[in-house]
């Protein structure tokens, strides 16, 4: 990295994350992006169009976050949606009646909804594929296959999917590759860097960090498809509010440095978990004994502050579940609190059981989601919950 380069592109993560183009009001010289709550804007003439005409299709508050995010994943262009589910649906929205996708198999709860519930009514066709397999990946496509979706880690039992061997077939087979970053965060993997064409955020969860925002995210890769979704947000109108734009922006400020102090949290729970007796299993892909380990390494610079453990069965985790003092015992993850849930009956109350014991979230799994508390606490209070 050259010292002459002043491209923001060369500085570190840490310094572009605070100097994102919005920590000074260049009109004000404020310490903070204004907030343009507003629904529509003058047209000072008639000649010259304004660069915001309504809020819909554009906002300068919401404009500052897009370009932040577009900026951290090292992307072409931003766009926020009012949640990480209008974000993907609208990813989505890209292909056309009678395309077929390859999805992985344990994708987020909520994604599996929108294709087996909705998108299959819109004769968009859907094949889960376990992606640690790249036999599967292959094997599941079809004449009419136009794109791929990723999450990994995926969710709750962080199965690792190499992104830059999919990557690379699907452009073979002129495939639009999508990932769900919601776990990782641009700190710790940047998918368009291996060449990845749209990368979706849950902004809820990391991003924003403290429970206080639902939001969604997406970047894309190419100019052509920055006008597409641009269309589609606009045509849809699920962009997120001026007020939540600017409270998620004041979230991503601190990203890495809570992200840091989690994860740290999260390597030393996983170590411990795995020494504890009641323990029958830990996902981490920190963890020496995690089959994905190597390949996340190679494409992420840390494992994040997400670890999943199986207490042995449903009594078990539902006493450890009553017993627990720190945690918020809920559905999401990602912030300042610990956040402690129990995706037999939340995340994945939906899915049959056979079906979800199948994908390995057993009755006793549970999943916790490290936040900014003192670990030793944490540690303590499992502790005393796993009697
Ligand atoms: C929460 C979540 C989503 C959905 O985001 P919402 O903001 O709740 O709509 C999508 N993917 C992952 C991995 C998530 O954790």
């Amino acid at each position: 990295m050259s010292d002459n380069n002043h491209n923001n592109q060369s500085k570190k993560f840490a310094t572009k994350v605070i100097h994102f183009g919005g920590e000074i009001d260049k009109q004000t010289g404020a310490s903070s992006v204004p907030l343009y709550q507003a629904s529509t804007f003058h047209h000072f003439s008639l000649e010259d169009l304004p660069d915001y005409d309504y809020t819909r299709s554009g906002n300068p508050t919401r404009q500052m976050l897009e370009d932040y995010i577009a900026t951290l994943e090292d992307g072409i262009r931003g766009f926020a949606f009012a949640s990480g589910m209008a974000a993907i649906s609208s990813a989505f929205m890209l292909l056309s009646s009678g395309d077929h996708v390859i999805v992985t198999e344990d994708v987020y709860g909520g994604t599996y909804r929108l294709l087996t519930s909705i998108l299959n009514r819109m004769n968009i066709e859907t094949t889960f594929v376990d992606m640690t397999q790249f036999e599967q990946v292959k094997g599941a496509l079809k004449a009419n296959t136009k794109a791929v979706f990723m999450e990994t880690p995926s969710n709750p039992t962080l199965k690792i999917t190499d992104i830059g061997q999919i990557t690379d077939w699907a452009k073979d087979h002129n495939l639009l590759t999508m990932v769900d970053n919601t776990f990782m965060t641009p700190y710790h993997q940047r998918p368009i860097e291996l060449g990845v064409d749209i990368v979706l955020h849950s902004a809820t969860k990391f991003l924003g960090g403290h429970s206080d925002v639902v939001a969604g995210l997406a970047v894309v890769a190419t100019d052509e498809l920055g006008t597409k979704m641009k269309q589609i947000q606009n045509g849809l109108g699920n962009i997120l509010g001026v007020h939540d734009s600017w409270l998620l922006m004041r979230g991503m400020k601190t990203l890495q440095a809570r992200m840091e102090h989690s994860e740290k949290g999260a390597i030393r729970l996983a170590e411990w978990l795995s020494n504890h007796p009641k323990i029958k299993k830990v996902y981490y892909p920190g963890l020496e004994n995690h089959p994905g380990k190597e390949i996340h390494e190679k494409q992420s610079r840390g494992y994040g502050a997400v670890v999943s453990f199986d207490v042995e069965s449903g009594t078990e985790a539902k006493g450890l579940l009553s017993r627990v003092k720190i945690p918020l015992v809920a559905v999401s993850l990602g912030a300042v609190e610990s956040i402690l849930s129990y995706p037999a009956m939340m995340s994945h109350a939906a899915m049959p059981r056979e079906v979800r014991l199948e994908r390995g979230i057993t009755d006793g799994t549970l999943r916790y989601s490290v936040g900014l508390e003192d670990i030793e606490d944490i540690i303590q209070d499992l502790e005393q919950a796993l009697y």
